[in-house]
């Protein structure tokens, strides 16, 4: 079960729905299942940041809506026509924290050991960018590279959870692209100043095209990652290479930093990352959760 967030051409937020590979109305969709069962009261969903805190989102509830509604009165005229307008997932998360080093290969390109702790590091939430957005790249810049990682969205308060009981904490995952200026990094590093900037500049983190519930994903932990760069292939590796695995990172990250629903989590980029050029298209897909494609310009 796909979802992703989406605008109307008045500007309306609206969360989609992929049904047998075509995308429907889930907003209104809710709307009818809520008048099915004469409950006026219950919110509307507008953004799947709600959905997840009061506790709808996931496969097993949004298949039963779905279902109930198609089996009532039909699915057809809630198609969405034409292109799509797509935002971020989660638009205003309160947290994104990100994972370096968390590939072996990767630490190795970059002539890093391996950590033997998770190395973490915040992105601006205003760095998102939705499927299909333009990265931008200041002329200044150096040289700045794609990163393909797994996102974690959290689904409820989280904190000092058990390893054991971590995987309760995830609503679902999405695709992100770890947008890194290069060469700012390096430089940074070498004068031991944070990576803020580098990694946070405006359009350095797109996110999407979808959320996928967590009950609708077997095992998180073997789905293959790719990165394409116009058509050519830039990195190919399995999530199943992480070196701190998905419960591992949660239940560290919670031991010091409360987490909430719609948190963000990347969980780190294999080996493979290379140049973006003005003119370039990035595309990163992960098993499941679609394509997440990106224009890369100057400005
Ligand atoms: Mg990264």
């Amino acid at each position: 079960m796909q979802t992703f967030a989406y605008t109307t051409e008045r500007g309306e937020p609206r969360i989609g729905v992929m049904v047998q590979h075509k995308p429907f109305d889930f907003t209104r969709i809710w709307q009818i299942y809520k008048d099915i069962h004469n409950s006026p009261k219950t919110p509307d969903y507008h953004f799947i940041q709600i959905m997840i805190e009061t506790g709808n989102f996931n496969a097993e509830a949004l298949n039963e809506v779905v279902h109930e509604v198609q089996e009532f009165r039909g699915l057809t005229d809630l198609a969405i026509q034409g292109n799509i307008n797509y935002a971020v997932p989660i638009q205003r998360p309160q947290n994104i924290l990100c994972l370096g080093r968390n590939y072996k290969k990767h630490a190795e390109e970059m002539n890093n050991k391996p950590p033997d702790e998770p190395i973490l590091f915040a992105k601006c939430p205003s760095a998102l960018l939705p499927h299909q957005g333009a990265i931008r790249i200041a002329k200044d810049i150096g040289r700045v590279d794609h990163e393909i990682e797994l996102a974690i969205v959290i689904g409820k308060e989280t904190i000092r959870v058990s390893q054991q009981n971590a995987m309760q904490h995830v609503a679902g995952f999405s695709i992100a692209n770890d947008v890194s200026a290069r060469d700012l990094q390096a430089e940074y590093k070498k004068r031991g100043l944070p990576w803020t900037l580098c990694k946070g500049m405006d359009t350095f983190l797109p996110m999407g095209p979808y959320l996928v519930p967590a009950d609708a994903i077997d095992n998180p932990q073997n789905l293959t990652l790719k990165c394409k760069v116009n058509s050519e292939m830039r990195q190919t590796s399995s999530t199943a290479e992480m070196i701190f695995d998905i419960p591992y990172i949660i239940s560290y990250i919670s031991k010091y930093i409360t987490l909430q629903a719609g948190n963000i989590i990347c969980t780190g980029t294999p080996e493979g990352v290379s140049r973006l050029n003005p003119g370039d298209t990035v595309q990163c897909s992960i098993d499941g959760l679609g394509v997440l494609s990106n224009r890369v310009m100057e400005g």
